[in-house]
């Protein structure tokens, strides 16, 4: 009898290793967490600190995230002060040294961007610019994607080594399957290169860029300040003068407004969900490049009929 216990608590042991033995792996958003998956597979067990339809900017730190951060070997998050007026906070009451910024499971998940807008001059938030490192919605453009999934597969191999021929060939894979859609949504989006559109925050210009259009402006002047009659005013002329095709906004920021400047200038508005899990089928990374190529491809052909 005894025999056969001890014979079923190795079972047991050995049934419950992989699942012990997995990375746990904290993403302060859902689209790191989609591509922390494809990265880590069966190695990891990835868990996102917000829901796709949030507003990166402004996330109230809660106490469950402290508690998941303090068991965490890995932690991404997108950086470059997107979301640091929470998470500063979180690393530091959740007192897990690994995952402290420049320890060894802290993901630099932007490192090897092409960074937009990068301050010119000493700027803060206190001047109003929820930007002040440069423009941090960097994750659209698929080819940051790809540069994302190699930070995190530097950043696993780091924190477990034994398991660096994996992480590697599950890489290159994802890579692969990114490639794949960006030279489908590339062909889509071929015959609109050149077209210019207005954003109503800053979260755009990288996906747009990608695709050979323009951002002429964005109707917040300034990232996270709201526009005044003033702005608005001014807009309608900007989108006008430069035969601007269509406006865009993200489901979490002032679809009222840009549907205002829509009305005045007479320019189709399109709300474009940008996060993964924030929309029908965004359900994964790969899923939202895709719908997000779609729906431009759509509301830029109605425009031309
Ligand atoms: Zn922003």
């Amino acid at each position: 009898m005894k025999k056969a216990s001890v014979c079923f608590c190795f079972l047991y042991f050995f049934l419950l290793c992989p699942l012990f033995s997995r990375l746990y792996v904290v993403t302060t958003t859902t689209d790191l967490a989609s591509i922390a998956k494809e990265v880590g597979r069966d190695l990891v067990e990835v868990e996102s600190l917000t829901f796709g339809n949030t507003d990166l900017h402004f996330v109230p730190a809660q106490p469950n995230f402290i508690v998941k951060v303090n068991k965490a070997d890995v932690f991404i998050e997108v950086g470059l002060e997107l979301e640091s007026s929470w998470t500063s906070l979180v690393l530091n009451q959740a007192r897990n040294n690994k995952v402290m910024v420049g320890q060894i499971g802290y993901c630099v998940a932007w490192q090897g961007v092409n960074v937009l807008l990068p301050p010119q001059q000493e700027i803060n938030r206190s001047m109003g610019d929820l930007h002040p490192q440069g423009n941090p919605h960097y994750w659209p453009d698929p080819v940051n994607g790809i540069i994302i999934s190699r930070n995190i597969r530097d950043t696993y191999i780091r924190v477990d080594p034994k398991n660096e021929k994996k992480y590697q060939q599950y890489q290159e894979e994802f890579e692969k399957k990114v490639k794949e859609v960006l030279f489908e949504n590339l062909k889509l989006l071929k015959p609109f290169a050149g077209t210019r559109v207005v954003g109503y925050h800053q979260e755009f210009d990288y996906l747009i860029n990608r695709y050979k259009m323009v951002v002429v402006d964005n109707i917040e002047e300034k990232p996270g300040v709201l526009p005044g009659p003033a702005r608005l005013k001014a807009m309608k002329d900007i989108i006008l003068r430069n035969g601007v095709k269509l406006i865009l906004v993200s489901p979490w920021t002032n679809i009222a407004l840009a549907r205002k400047v829509s009305q005045d200038s007479g320019v189709p508005l399109l709300i474009l969900p940008i996060q993964t899990k924030s929309a029908e089928n965004t359900e994964t990374y790969l899923d939202m490049l895709r719908t997000t190529a779609q729906m431009l491809y759509e509301a830029l052909s109605k425009k031309e009929k």
